[in-house]
């Protein structure tokens, strides 16, 4: 291989390989089942979450504690859009993909940043009036020659990874009805997963699986259950057709139990009162047979929620050691301020422990989650509780570190007035049935986040990061004793890992960062990426925190930046 690598460096090969009508000289190596089960070891970032246990953690140690006070961008690309950017950079070979707010999937050259092809998902003919959040993207699937994207109209479409060529695309169901998707797409055994937003909207969610090959239909799995169904008779008659369950975030699966495990978001309407039961499986992570979407067991975080805390945060599969006893766990920081480490061979409850400030939910009985009946809201009663719908943390990724055995999360600190309204259902329009506003967390004045590292053995905090700005970066933790994310005020950090200390921090970026770093080696040189580009749900729901003039000055405009040594 030694000789085609230096064959590969030459302007003379490249232009070569372009007058032939190839596609660069770059490495493209077909992500097979086999790697993407190794993808935790693998030189690039071929899944969200860069391997299936979810961890956000690369073994790379050439940036480390000792060096990254020198990292330095070395390329960087202009999206031109100014909604929030979400993606992770994810990279095969020397071959990177970036995903816009709008449905672009872009191919780079990942150690030039050289534009290989560019696909444009054509929006224009649909109204966007069910995406709740932002027009948000956060980015692909790699398998086989292909790469994956799940789109805002509810398309999957796969492309050739070297060229762009469309090689199928299907329409799950259709746009503007209150599904949209945004995740995503996780690729299991040939089967391209993906789950539908739309818990805001009363839309029924579902989780469905795909033939990576041909894009034909394997299973759809709604998380929402008919009433002949078990766990159908949590909800009242006929209030599954319209009970959310969003499945809108991406899915980690155990190759030692062949199980998919996949958060479920908040039911419909938002006002509980409305739909007395559990509500399964809202708010809850599911655990499937991969094959058939089959529902293995459940853990409910937050039952008859009428707080949107959803339940879709990541399900980071982790071996834990818990008051001298070792399990194999996953572990989550939940919308509702609990962090809660789950048996992931049964579903059982380890612990929860407090992360933010916690009200509405307050603990377990007999390894069910409890809540607050005084701080659950009617049509005739406003309750301050906390913390507000937008989370103790909300989609943006935990990263667990192996090494430190340390949960790095990212942060919010926020509560909510909330009251009860009237409403009812119709298809395309919002679906909550509660009023809102989000006010700041009296025990975090002037401090709406926080990075802090969580001990998955105890729950308990080991060190903190508080910051003055909300905190909508995931994490990347590395072997080089290193934590990266992003600030709002347009930073990308790198912590230590043990002490937390500010090792380094960017210069500053065009805009505020709210999308989730990578890290990937290319002929034995580490990068690292992170796209500034703020926007998503803060700046539209965030109530006191959104109009804070801190907030409201944040830069806006999308912006890939790379760096290396
Ligand atoms: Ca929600």
């Amino acid at each position: 291989m030694k000789p085609l690598n230096i064959l590969r460096k030459t302007s003379l090969f490249v232009a070569l390989t372009v007058l032939a009508g190839g596609a660069l000289a770059t490495d493209f190596s077909p992500v097979t089942t086999a790697r993407l089960s190794d993808a935790a070891h693998d030189n690039g970032w071929l899944m969200y979450r860069r391997d299936y246990a979810s961890n956000g953690y690369a073994p790379f140690k050439q940036i480390n504690t000792g060096n990254v006070s020198g990292l330095k961008q070395v390329w960087d690309y202009k999206t031109g859009f100014q909604q929030g950017h979400e993606a992770p950079a994810i990279v095969n070979g020397d071959y990177l993909y970036i995903t816009t707010p709008k449905d672009e999937l872009i191919a780079f050259q990942a150690s030039t940043g050289k534009q290989l092809w560019k696909y444009q998902h054509d929006l224009s003919q649909v109204g966007l009036k069910t995406v709740c959040c932002d027009v948000v993207n956060r980015g692909v699937a790699l398998y086989g020659d292909n790469v994956y994207m799940a789109t805002l109209d509810n398309y999957v479409v796969a492309l050739d990874g070297r060229t762009g060529k469309v090689v199928w695309k299907k329409q799950l169901i259709p746009a503007d009805v209150g599904y949209a998707m945004t995740l995503a797409p996780l690729v299991v055994k040939g089967k391209v997963i993906v789950g539908e937003s739309g818990g805001e909207y009363g839309a029924r969610g579902f989780i469905e699986a795909l033939d990576a090959r041909t894009g034909k239909e394997v299973w759809k799995r709604y998380t929402i259950p008919a009433p002949n169904e078990p766990g159908g008779k949590t909800w009242p008659k006929g209030a599954y057709k319209t009970g959310g369950g969003g499945a809108w975030l991406t899915g980690s699966y155990d190759a030692a139990t062949d199980t998919l495990f996949w958060g479920v978001g908040n039911p419909g309407p938002w006002l509980a009162t409305l739909r007395p039961g559990d509500n399964l499986y809202t708010d809850s992570v599911i655990a499937m047979n991969p094959a058939n979407g089959k529902i293995k067991w459940h853990f409910q975080y937050t039952p008859n929620d009428t707080w949107d805390y959803d339940g879709t945060n990541e399900t980071v599969l982790t071996d834990i050691n818990y008051q001298g006893k070792a399990y194999k766990a996953i572990v989550s920081a939940s919308r509702n301020g609990w962090f809660y480490a789950i048996n992931r061979l049964n579903g059982k409850l380890i612990y929860m422990k407090k992360f933010a400030t916690a009200t509405s939910v307050t603990g377990e009985k007999d390894g069910k989650v409890t809540t607050d009946p005084a701080l659950r809201p009617t049509v005739d009663k406003q309750v301050l509780t906390c913390p507000s719908f937008l989370g103790g943390k909300n989609w943006w990724p935990i990263s667990v570190d192996p090494q430190t055995h340390l949960a790095y999360v990212p942060t919010m600190h926020t509560c909510m007035t909330i009251k009860g309204t009237t409403v009812s259902y119709k298809a395309g329009l919002p679906f909550l049935g509660e009023s809102f506003k989000v006010v700041a967390d009296p025990a975090f004045k002037g401090q709406w986040g926080e990075v802090q590292a969580i001990d998955v053995n105890t729950g308990e905090q080991v060190w903190n990061h508080p910051s003055a700005l909300p905190w909508n970066s995931g994490m990347l933790s590395t072997a080089g004793g290193l934590v990266f994310s992003g600030g709002a005020d347009g930073h990308l950090y790198a912590f230590d890992a043990k002490s937390g200390k500010v090792l380094w921090k960017s210069p500053e970026l065009s805009s505020g960062i709210e999308s989730v770093p990578s890290t990937w080696k290319v002929d034995g040189k580490q990068y690292v990426s992170v796209y500034a580009g703020w926007g998503g749900a803060t700046p539209i729901w965030g109530g006191d925190m959104a109009s804070d003039p801190a907030v409201t000055n944040i830069p806006l405009g999308g912006h890939l930046y790379v760096f290396a040594l």
